[in-house]
C-alpha cells in the first residue's frame, strides 16, 4: 500500500511522534487584535496550556521513558518560560512555529524571512539550539517557505500533507525534509470549540477522539508509514483526553514495533538512509507554482460562436 516505506532503525513497523503544538494564547491575540485582553475566558482556556497541561504531557513521557517534540511560537517561549524550561528539562526537542502565530501566507517573502529569524534567535538563546524543525503556524505553508527554511539551513519541516512517509522539498536553495502529517491526526477537528477562534466542532468524547488517532497509527504501523500526532496542550491535554492518550500510548508501546521518538530524530534518521542509498524518497520541487493559474478562454470558431 505504501510503495517506498523507510527502513526504520531496528526493524520498526513505523515511526511515530507525538507532537504538541503550544500557541497558548498567541492565536487569540491574532485573531482579535483589538480586543483580545478583554476575551479573559478564552485567554484562560488558551492558558492552560502552558500552565495545567504541559507538566502533565511532561510527567506522562518522563514515565514512559520517551522523547517528544514541542512547536512553539517564540512569543510563547517569552511568555511561559517556565513551560519551555519543563520540556528542556524532560529532553525534548523544542522547534520552530513561527513567532506569535502570525500567517505566512499573508506576507510577503521579506516579513516571512524577518519573523523566521527573530523567532530563531529567540529559540536559540532559550534552548542553547538553533531550531532543526518547523511547523507553519495553521499549516500556513507559503510559496516562499520551503526556500526560506533551506537558507537557514532547517533539517525538516512539518507542515505538509503530502505522503504517507517522509518526501524531500526541494528549491533553489537547498532541500528540507518534510515529515507529513494531515487534518485526521489533528486535534482541533475532535475536541476544539471556541467562539473566540472562531471554531466550532462537535466535541467528541475523550475516547471516540483519541479513537480516531489510534485507528490513522493502525494503518502507518501495518504499512510501514509515519505516524504523527498533531496536538495542542490546551486541547488533548485536558484530564480526560490525556488519560486517553496515556492508554494509547500503553497500547503503541505493546504493540511493539514502533520507534516513538523526536522529529528530528527521524528526520536524521532519514537523511541518513537517503545518503546511505537505503532509502529514495519521492522528491517535491518548491514552489508548486511560480505564476498564477489561470484558465485561458477557448480561441477560434466555437468561442465565436458562443459570443
Ligand atoms: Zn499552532
Amino acid at each position: 500500500m505504501v510503495m517506498n516505506p523507510v527502513p526504520w532503525p531496528n526493524g520498526a513497523r513505523c515511526a511515530a511522534a507525538l507532537t504538541f503544538d503550544m500557541d497558548a494564547d498567541s492565536i487569540l491575540h491574532l485573531e482579535h487584535p483589538d480586543d483580545s485582553i478583554s476575551r479573559v475566558s478564552a485567554i484562560s482556556m488558551l492558558r492552560y496550556g502552558p500552565e495545567v497541561a504541559v507538566p502533565r504531557i511532561v510527567e506522562t513521557y518522563k514515565r514512559f521513558g520517551i522523547k517528544q517534540t514541542f512547536f512553539v511560537p517564540a512569543w510563547c517561549i517569552e511568555q511561559y518560560p517556565k513551560a519551555i524550561e519543563t520540556m528542556l528539562e524532560g529532553g525534548h526537542e523544542v522547534a520552530h512555529h513561527g513567532y506569535i502565530h502570525e500567517n505566512p501566507t499573508a506576507g510577503s517573502r521579506e516579513e516571512q524571512a524577518y519573523w523566521l529569524r527573530r523567532s530563531i534567535e529567540i529559540i536559540e538563546c532559550a534552548t542553547g539550539q538553533r531550531p532543526r524543525g518547523w511547523r507553519a503556524p495553521l499549516y500556513n505553508f507559503s510559496d516562499h517557505s520551503a526556500e526560506l527554511l533551506a537558507e537557514e539551513s532547517f533539517l525538516y519541516d512539518a507542515s505538509l500533507m503530502g505522503d504517507d512517509v517522509p518526501y524531500v522539498l526541494r528549491t533553489d536553495k537547498g532541500d528540507i525534509i518534510e515529515l507529513p502529517a494531515h487534518w485526521g491526526v489533528d486535534d482541533w477537528p475532535q475536541f476544539v470549540q471556541s467562539m473566540d477562534l472562531d471554531y466550532m466542532m462537535p466535541i467528541k468524547s475523550a475516547a471516540g477522539g483519541i479513537e480516531v488517532f489510534k485507528q490513522e497509527f493502525d494503518a502507518m504501523w501495518e504499512h510501514g508509514g509515519l505516524w504523527i500526532g498533531v496536538w495542542h496542550p490546551f486541547a488533548t491535554g485536558r484530564l480526560a483526553r490525556w488519560l486517553e492518550v496515556v492508554e494509547l500510548i500503553e497500547y503503541m508501546l505493546e504493540k511493539g514495533g514502533v520507534w516513538l521518538t523526536r522529529m528530528e530524530e527521524i528526520a536524521r534518521h532519514v537523511k541518513k538512509c537517503m545518503d546511505g542509498g537505503s532509502y529514495t524518497p519521492r522528491v517535491d520541487h518548491l514552489p508548486y507554482y511560480t505564476d498564477r493559474v489561470s484558465v485561458m478562454p477557448l480561441a477560434g470558431p466555437r468561442h465565436k460562436a458562443a459570443e
